[in-house]
């Protein structure tokens, strides 16, 4: 069969929207999967993370000491909503003035130049499982909270309250998906 250039140009470029079309179909498959399975690789379920920082491979000078760092952890758990008071009991938020192990950024994927501001360890509500005999653990990393805010004591707060409710998102098995739409 003879095709004319016409009719050549035409089946090219029917090919091309189709195989673009596939691709665009797969990834938002793939998307949806990864989201769909946020929690399924991650023992220890991570993050809030804050791009365009490189990691840290010295220690750490802090600028706040350990206890005021709490005080600000204090008042930040203090605008947590309400409506997350129950949720509360079983949820132990401790602080880290030691930079996350390398082990532990491994484990949860997070990439060389993100920062890792804070960790939830534990099982989701909405997995069934709720022992006393596990604890539900939110870690705060002080030094990179720091990083990030630098010494502006507001933005600290605010950041320590925006890293708790995201762990606490976790908690309630909320996905990383479902957690961009609400602004976690
Ligand atoms: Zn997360």
């Amino acid at each position: 069969m003879q095709l004319s250039d016409d009719h050549r140009i035409i089946l090219f470029l029917l090919l091309v929207a189709l195989l673009f079309g596939v691709f665009w179909w797969w990834n938002r498959r793939a998307g949806k999967w990864l989201a769909d399975n946020d929690r399924a690789g991650e023992p220890a379920d991570p993050v809030e993370r804050a791009s365009g920082e490189s990691l840290p491979r010295a220690a750490t000078r802090l600028r706040y000491s350990e206890v005021a760092f709490q005080e600000m952890v204090a008042n930040a758990l203090d605008d947590i909503p309400k409506e997350f008071d129950r949720e509360w009991k079983n949820v132990a938020v401790l602080v880290s003035t030691d930079w996350p192990s390398l082990a532990d950024r491994r484990k949860m994927n997070i990439p060389d130049d993100h920062l890792l501001l804070g960790m939830y360890s534990g099982i989701s509500r909405t997995e069934g499982v709720r022992s006393e005999s596990a604890p539900h653990l939110i870690v705060i990393y002080q030094p990179a909270i720091e990083r990030l805010c630098g010494g502006d004591q507001t933005r600290i707060e605010r950041q320590i309250r925006k890293t708790v409710l995201h762990e606490l998102a976790h908690h309630l098995g909320m996905s990383h998906e479902r957690m961009r739409k609400v602004g976690l």
